[in-house]
């Protein structure tokens, strides 16, 4: 069995990104990832501008009692003139501060009588003015190749006026769900019967990758089936995932199923919930591999597996440099005090700075994780003593 770092760091390492790319408009890019550096073709800001509505003076010209005359007025948008001596500008946040002034002073600061202005408080050189190219200069690559496009991303790009990004073609991922026992919402249990609750939640989190995804729907559980539903989900998908199958009874045909197309690369990872994780490569008939990743069943298991390892390596397919996410570390508010022999994930909420376990830790219980903030994560073989620091991963770190 792999540990879990063992097991990510092999996906990783198979990861190919996908090659193709594609331009597209800056609307359409969210979640996909850059395949080229964008570099900036415009200086940001363009000028040196006001950061405030006021007036914008040359220091040298103030003095405490002094009234300086209002000469001019700009608005953002408009060129003023150069200042001339012993005159202010007024100004407002985003107008070029115009060329001799190199102090903007702000409007509730100021004493104003007619077209002059007075300044009680000795102002700052340089005070309020933003500089051209402080936010970017001209030629700078703004945004790197991999980067994944999120909103502020997009910002940048529109920033330096962008309207199309060269990205990385969409991964194609076909999916299907092993199990005689689940049926689709929208049709009558029957007695035995459990609805697919994994098709909506992998759905949902490929949608969130950006994935582009074929399902293929459920699959009787045996082997000429799973070998034909895998046949046909490895012929246009870069992934075929899929759901159940995968453990040791004789109801489940996965693992010999991709045997039969392929090879196995990895099953195990020791941690909990999860276990089962088949990874494996589909021959196709085009002769390219296909990705295989096979997850468990249980609901809790297939969601942690799928952020924990399925995540990073469909980013990693997606061309994107960096697929971790971040965790940091909060006091316990729980005891836990039989080690474990695999690394558990424990579904947990942080309340009053601790970390809280959802009652019920049981894989087939998926609303701990709707309930669940993120996953405590605990090496096997430890105790846990509340106020103890645990490893937390937030669900919004791992969801990103
Ligand atoms: P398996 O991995 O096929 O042994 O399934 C493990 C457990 O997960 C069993 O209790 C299954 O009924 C359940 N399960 C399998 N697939 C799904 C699914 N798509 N939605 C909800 N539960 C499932
Ligand atoms: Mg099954």
């Amino acid at each position: 069995m792999l540990s879990a770092d063992e097991a990510r760091a092999k996906l990783l390492d198979n990861a190919r990104p996908v090659r193709q790319t594609e331009a597209i408009p800056l609307e359409a890019a969210l979640g996909r990832v850059l395949a080229e550096p964008l570099i900036a073709a415009v200086t940001v800001p363009p000028l040196d501008n006001s950061a405030m509505d006021g007036y914008a003076l040359r220091l040298a010209d103030w003095a405490e009692d002094k009234w300086l005359h209002v000469a001019q007025r700009i608005p953002a948008g408009q060129l003023g003139h150069p200042l001339t001596l012993g005159t202010a500008a007024r100004i407002f946040t985003g107008a070029p501060v115009p060329e001799g002034a190199d102090t903007v002073v702000m409007q509730e600061d100021c004493e104003v009588r007619d077209d002059h202005v007075r300044i009680a408080k000795p102002p700052k050189l340089g005070a309020h003015i933003r500089r051209a190219g402080e936010d970017i200069a001209h030629g700078q690559t703004v945004l790197q190749a991999g980067e994944r496009l999120n909103a502020a991303r997009l910002g940048v790009a529109a920033s330096v006026g962008a309207t199309e990004l060269t990205v990385h073609r969409k991964l194609k991922v076909a999916l299907f769900f092993t199990g005689d026992e689940i049926v689709l919402p929208g049709h009558p249990l029957k007695a035995g019967q459990i609805y697919n609750s994994n098709r909506a939640t992998l759905l949902a989190l490929l949608q969130g990758l950006g994935c582009e995804v074929h399902d293929l729907g459920i699959v009787a559980d045996n082997l000429d089936a799973t070998v034909n539903a895998l046949e046909q989900a490895s012929r246009h998908a870069d992934v075929v995932i899929t759901s159940g199958g995968v453990s040791v009874g004789e109801e489940d045909h996965v693992k010999a199923a991709v045997e039969r197309l392929g090879r196995i690369e990895m099953w195990k990872v020791a941690m909990k919930p999860g276990k089962p994780l088949v990874y494996g490569r589909l021959n196709t008939i085009a002769g390219v591999d296909t990705d295989f990743l096979g997850l468990p069943g249980n609901p809790v298991s297939a969601f942690v597996v799928f952020c924990l390892f399925v995540r990073p390596f469909l980013l990693a397919r997606m061309g994107a440099a960096r697929a971790e996410a971040l965790s940091f570390t909060v006091p316990a508010g729980f005891d836990w005090k039989k080690p474990g022999e695999r690394r558990e994930f424990l579904r947990a909420r942080i309340e009053h700075g601790r970390a809280v376990l959802y009652p019920n830790q049981s894989s087939g219980v998926l609303t701990s994780v709707a309930w669940a903030d993120g996953l405590v994560d605990i090496e096997s073989g430890h105790t846990v003593r509340e106020g103890d620091d645990v490893r937390f991963w937030p669900l919004t770190e791992l969801l990103k």
